[in-house]
């Protein structure tokens, strides 16, 4: 079955570096699976339509109004933008998104038919008190209401750009938690420190549906080899 794979740039790149990225992995990527690009907003008209898609890397709660240097759900729909991230931990972190603002924000985007993939994740301080279920449930549980596909990406905290990823076993825990959670369909991808040298086997061992990759994305000919799963 084919997979979903994001390439998440965060604040990086340049419009010069996502056309020689975008061109570089065209030749050298293979495979059928569904390839996502979260570039900073200020690039996705520009790069939505080199027959990729893009996502947006996060959105307003708020329809519109006196939010400076915020972009709505509606502007995202208006520039034919088909995904967006939401509740990565770097937002939940530096922009003090809450859950309660991470709902919302879902509920903006699918008002206006944008699939939203969103991060969940634990601290390592959760981790170290074996506490991870208990505080992903807390992040999922208020999605449980809408009767529709959720995309979510499971994301440690721990393991975002630090080298270390999940074992197989844990990350198969978290899965099978929330393929009992959820009645409806849902698609999990799995996020941290994933490279072209660990994605082979988490790929085999781990019922997920595909990946978001970080820092290892910024390198076109390594995505397609992590793309081609
Ligand atoms: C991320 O930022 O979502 C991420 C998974 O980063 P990295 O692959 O660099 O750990």
């Amino acid at each position: 079955m084919s997979k979903t794979i994001v390439a998440n740039f965060k604040m990086n790149g340049s419009s010069e570096f996502i056309k020689n990225w975008i061109f570089e992995f065209k030749q050298n990527h293979k495979s059928k699976n569904n390839i996502i690009l979260a570039i900073p907003h200020i690039y996705l008209s520009e790069f939505n339509g080199f027959d990729l898609n893009v996502a947006a890397q996060n959105v307003s709660s708020k329809k519109d109004g006196p939010y400076t240097s915020q972009i709505s759900a509606k502007m995202l729909q208006d520039t034919q933008i088909k995904y967006c991230i939401i509740g990565h931990s770097e937002s939940r972190k530096y922009l003090n998104e809450s859950n309660a603002e991470i709902m919302e924000k879902f509920n903006e985007l699918i008002q206006y038919e944008i699939t939203p993939i969103v991060c969940i994740g634990e601290p390592q301080e959760v981790r170290t008190n074996n506490d991870t279920i208990g505080y992903l449930k807390s992040q999922v549980s208020s999605f449980k209401s809408f009767r529709r596909k959720i995309i979510f990406a499971y994301e440690p905290i721990w393991a975002i750009g630090t080298g270390e990823h999940a074992e197989n076993d844990d990350i198969n825990e978290v899965v099978d938690f929330l393929r009992s959670e959820f009645d409806q369909e849902i698609e999990i991808l799995y996020g941290g420190s994933i490279n072209v040298e660990n994605c082979d086997d988490l790929h085999e061992k781990t019922d997920i549906n595909g990946l978001l990759v970080g820092g290892a994305s910024l390198n076109p000919k390594e995505f397609a080899k992590i793309a081609a799963l």
